[in-house]
């Protein structure tokens, strides 16, 4: 169900008017809709029905906490890159138990975190890693469960950017050496073999990929076996697209309909690591309407949310739909490139879009629920905006937008 939508001619959010949201908390502000987050993990939890499964929310994509403690309180794990996302995600009252530790790049400190935490399982992505964690966990007398990411080499057929499956990627080990590692692993004092897993990558909007993956994983669990090697778990990463505009991916019940049926007849526990296709449609950056100018035949709209707001469309060149907060029929419709204020030639929100708007009119930027305010920045000392909760007819301000102090207050002077 669409919870963003138009009532009178007026944009809502379960049935709460964006344009009295912007009125009393400024613009730009990011407005999330619980309901649409709890449907969307939802729709996982229902197709996983009675197969033991573990959905771990992907924190990276959408870390606020009110965020994560909705989908807590629906029993979500989560996927963590961090040492920070796991204080979130206890702040938020998630269970360390349900969280899984991705990354390639974890500290001492953040290995030590996740020990602390008796988290569910360590993704690792090396060999110098998987030594690492064994030390720390030997030294603290404790055993770390860990799975391998391995990189199966299956493209993705996604953006560059967010593709991971390659052997060109930084990401997981490849197969043969994956195999190797495990057979180390499984002498390393340690070290608890608990799962296999990857991911290949976001915003995947073919099935296919994944499916190859999951096979060749499959395959290479069969060669564990067969070396006295067992799992429990089978992690299949995050990655399924939404739709921004005319993507049409399949949804998550289509997806975990044909990953069951490759399990059936395997005793394994599945784990998946969804993050956009949860929390994207769920959001909406609202932004106001500047100025309006013109030049060399191109129309500008100038509006006071910028690349530091959302960095999407100029880091990826994504495509993210803009609609009028209100509807009007009067003017006739242009085509406006929707630009921010800051000094950047890359500072759009959409180009070439057909709109019908006046200075001071609000517009809203579609699916900014994930990697939306979490890639957020101060550039050009702009304040982060605020993210709003919106839950039946409440409005809760769940991030207040940054003042001016906030903008150097770790910043320091040299002496005099
Ligand atoms: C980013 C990421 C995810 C989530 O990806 P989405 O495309 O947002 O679903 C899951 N797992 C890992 C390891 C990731 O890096």
């Amino acid at each position: 169900m669409e919870h963003f939508f138009y009532k009178e001619n007026n944009l809502v959010a379960e049935g709460v008017p964006i344009a009295t949201v912007a009125e009393q908390y400024g613009t730009p502000c990011f407005i999330y809709s619980r309901a649409a987050l709890e449907e969307g993990y939802g729709a996982y939890r229902e197709a996983f029905d009675d197969h033991s499964h573990l959905i771990c929310y992907a924190v990276k994509a959408n870390s606020n906490i009110a965020v994560l403690n909705v989908l807590a309180k629906l029993g979500a794990g989560f996927d963590i890159v961090s040492g920070g996302e796991l204080a979130r995600v206890v702040a938020a009252g998630g269970d360390p138990k349900k969280v899984t530790f991705s990354g390639l790049g974890k500290t001492t400190d953040e290995i030590c975190m996740g020990l602390d935490a008796d988290i569910h399982c360590f993704n690792v992505e090396s060999e110098a890693e998987l030594q690492r964690i064994s030390d720390i966990a030997v030294g603290e007398s404790k055993i770390a469960p860990v799975s391998i990411r391995v990189n199966p080499d299956v493209n993705a057929e996604t953006h560059p950017y967010i593709s991971t499956g390659l052997k060109e990627n930084k990401f997981g080990i490849s197969m043969e050496p994956a195999m190797q590692l495990y057979v180390k692993a499984s002498k390393m004092r340690g070290i608890r073999i608990t799962g296999i897993d990857f991911h290949i990558g976001s915003q995947l909007t073919n099935i296919k990929p994944i499916l190859n993956a999951l096979d060749r994983i499959l395959t290479m669990n069969d060669q564990l076996v067969s070396k006295g090697i067992t799992v429990d778990h089978v992690n299949i990463g995050g990655g399924l697209g939404v739709t921004y505009g005319d993507e049409k991916p399949p949804t998550p019940g289509e997806l975990i309909s044909t990953i069951k049926r490759k399990f059936s007849g395997i005793d394994l526990k599945i784990v998946i690591e969804p993050g956009r296709s949860i929390a994207a449609n769920a959001g909406v950056l609202v932004t106001r309407v500047e100025y309006l100018k013109g030049h060399e035949g191109k129309n500008f709209a100038i509006v006071d949310g910028a690349m530091n707001d959302l960095i999407r469309p100029a880091l990826y060149g994504a495509w993210q739909n803009i609609v009028p907060v209100k509807k009007t029929a009067s003017i006739e419709n242009l085509n406006y490139d929707v630009v921010g204020p800051i000094c950047e030639s890359a500072d759009f929100l959409g180009k070439n879009r057909s709109l019908n708007i006046k200075p001071g009119d609000l517009l809203a930027v579609k699916s900014a629920g994930a990697y939306g305010f979490v890639m957020s920045s101060n550039y050009n000392s702009r304040l982060r905006a605020p993210e709003l909760m919106i839950s039946k007819s409440n409005i809760h301000l769940i991030r207040e937008r940054e003042v001016v102090p906030d903008l150097f207050r770790n910043e320091h002077l040299l002496p005099a």
